[in-house]
């Protein structure tokens, strides 16, 4: 039995302490925030509960899987539903569409409202299935590090079928050779942003991701997404995960080049086996020795960022369901903006979640919580306060100018989250959302591998290594660190 300490309680970590401690390991989890979770986070305000980081679950089988691990239901601890509508779309024209969880009902739709033909659509989301596959028997089971993962009978099916990934191709080129309207190739780009990356430098191989929310279902959890990590910490406790909570790990212990120990304001603990679910910077920059950073893998461009309000709105909108988009008229010129310039457009694609839809606790009586997300720039010194003001009248002439409403005389509560808040509340690097961006074809070679022999006995856990951010990829990331820690064993 090994005693191990892991930095941060995000979901990786949370996720690699249950792993762990069913082995029969001895595991500690150092938070520096006063509750777990890390970007799953919590706010209530004069009867709104919002969740404050993501909205949108898909593959809950991951979560399951580690509550069956530990021989227990997971229905005991944590239920989601499935939700009918996965998503409504709609444009500056009028243009709307409804996105819904049958994909031949989705292809049907889309073909009517984008004149476009429904087969190739359906045959699209059917390949997406194919494709993550592929994907999933290259990139996302396995360390990418390891001999044995490019040679195992999975990685020989995988580069069979590599030709059909595009890797030679933006994800935007893809979709413009595949479809007639400029609005079907924007809705199937906008899945570039579900890790942070630039439809029009990303390769086609993201295309993978429309598979998730179309084949497999867009999920919500009963209680809110920070159900998630409360159900897997109540989990983590029952089997004897010890939780530090409100003490900021200072520094990893090193012996050479073995990893010893964690270093608090509050003590010195010796661990066999440390793992870091803190963002790869912060750990090489405040926790490590200078010698041990990797500067090549620290030094790759950060996924995009966001600025959220949440507004407490007093009223309901028929027209809208849990997940909305209301796209930009110019989206290139939005992503050159954020890529490019590290700015805002001034015509952005708003993003709105309202949980209240389906979870009527959520807002008082006759009324909606409504968490806007705006695509933003990882944070490098902008001036944030007034990016803020001028975002929040952009979004709000957005909404009404599509709505015909007038958005302000219903806003009754609200508060926002920006790229600072996230950097300093969590520790990510530049406030970025999925840690680095997979704007180039190499970019997934180019993440921080989840253990490397230049640091004995430490693991790497999360959005920022590999194989990347989102919940379903950094619980994934749990399950390569301790296959990893086994095969050291
Ligand atoms: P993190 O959540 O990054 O947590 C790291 C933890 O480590 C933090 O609690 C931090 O306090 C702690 N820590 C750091 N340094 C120290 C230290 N020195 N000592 C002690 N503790 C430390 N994903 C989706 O799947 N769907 C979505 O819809 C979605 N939307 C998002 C919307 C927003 C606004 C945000 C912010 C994120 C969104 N994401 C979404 C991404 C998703 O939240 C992240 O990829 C994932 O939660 C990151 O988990 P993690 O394991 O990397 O840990």
């Amino acid at each position: 039995m090994s005693t191990v300490g892991i930095v941060g309680s995000g979901i990786g970590g949370i996720a690699f302490a249950i792993r762990m401690q069913i082995m029969g390991h001895a595991v500690t989890v150092f938070e520096a925030n006063e509750r777990p979770g890390g970007k799953l986070g919590l706010l209530a305000m004069q009867g709104y509960r919002f969740d404050t980081g993501p909205s949108l679950f898909t593959m809950p089988q991951l979560v399951d899987e580690l509550f069956q691990l530990a021989g227990k239901n997971p229905r005991d601890y944590f239920n989601y539903e499935r939700l009918p509508e996965i998503c409504s779309y709609f444009w500056d024209d009028q243009t709307r569409l409804k996105t819904l969880e049958d994909p031949g009902e989705t292809a049907s739709l889309m073909a009517e409202a984008l004149q476009e033909d429904a087969a190739t659509i359906y045959r699209y989301i059917k390949e997406a299935g194919e494709k993550y596959n592929i994907v999933s028997d290259l990139f996302l089971d396995d360390s990418l590090h390891k001999l044995s993962t490019w040679t195992s009978k999975k990685a020989l099916h995988g580069y069979a079928n590599l030709h059909k990934l595009g890797l030679f191709q933006t994800m935007h080129q893809a979709h413009k050779s595949k479809f007639k309207n400029p609005k079907t190739v924007q809705l199937f780009d906008r899945y570039a942003t579900y890790n942070g990356s630039d439809p029009y430098q990303t390769p086609a191989t993201l295309s993978i991701i429309p598979h998730l929310e179309y084949n497999l279902g867009a999920y919500f959890p009963k209680g809110g997404m920070i159900e998630i990590p409360n159900a897997l910490v109540r989990l983590a406790q029952e089997l004897g995960v010890q939780f530090r909570l409100n003490e900021a790990v200072e520094k990893i212990r090193t012996h050479g080049n073995v990893a010893n120990g964690i270093q608090t304001k509050m003590g010195v603990y010796d661990f066999d086996i440390v793992a870091s679910n803190a963002d790869i910077r912060p750990s090489y920059k405040q926790l490590l020795p200078e010698n041990l950073r990797p500067s090549h893998l620290l030094n790759q461009p950060k996924s995009s960022s966001g600025i959220i309000f949440y507004w407490g709105i007093n009223r309901v909108f028929e027209e809208l369901g849990v997940h909305n988009i209301f796209f930009s008229k110019d989206y290139r010129a939005e992503f050159e903006a954020i890529f490019k310039q590290e700015n805002l457009f001034d015509d952005p694609t708003v993003y709105i979640h309202i949980s209240s839809k389906v979870a009527k606790e959520d807002a008082p009586d006759g009324c909606e919580n409504w968490f806007v997300l705006i695509n933003a720039p990882a944070n490098s010194g902008q001036d944030w306060d007034s990016l803020i003001q001028s975002c929040r009248t952009n979004v709000i002439q957005k909404i009404n100018r599509v709505l015909g409403i007038n958005l302000e005389d219903h806003i009754v509560v609200e508060d926002y989250l920006d790229p600072r808040r996230i950097e300093s509340r969590t520790s990510s690097a530049g406030g970025a959302l999925y840690g680095n961006s997979s704007n180039n074809k190499f970019a997934a070679f180019l993440r921080h591998p989840n253990y490397r022999a230049a640091i004995k006995n430490m693991y790497w856990i999360g959005g920022s290594v590999h194989p990347g951010g989102g919940i379903p990829l950094c619980l994934s990331s749990a399950k390569i660190a301790v296959k990893l820690f086994q095969e050291n064993a």
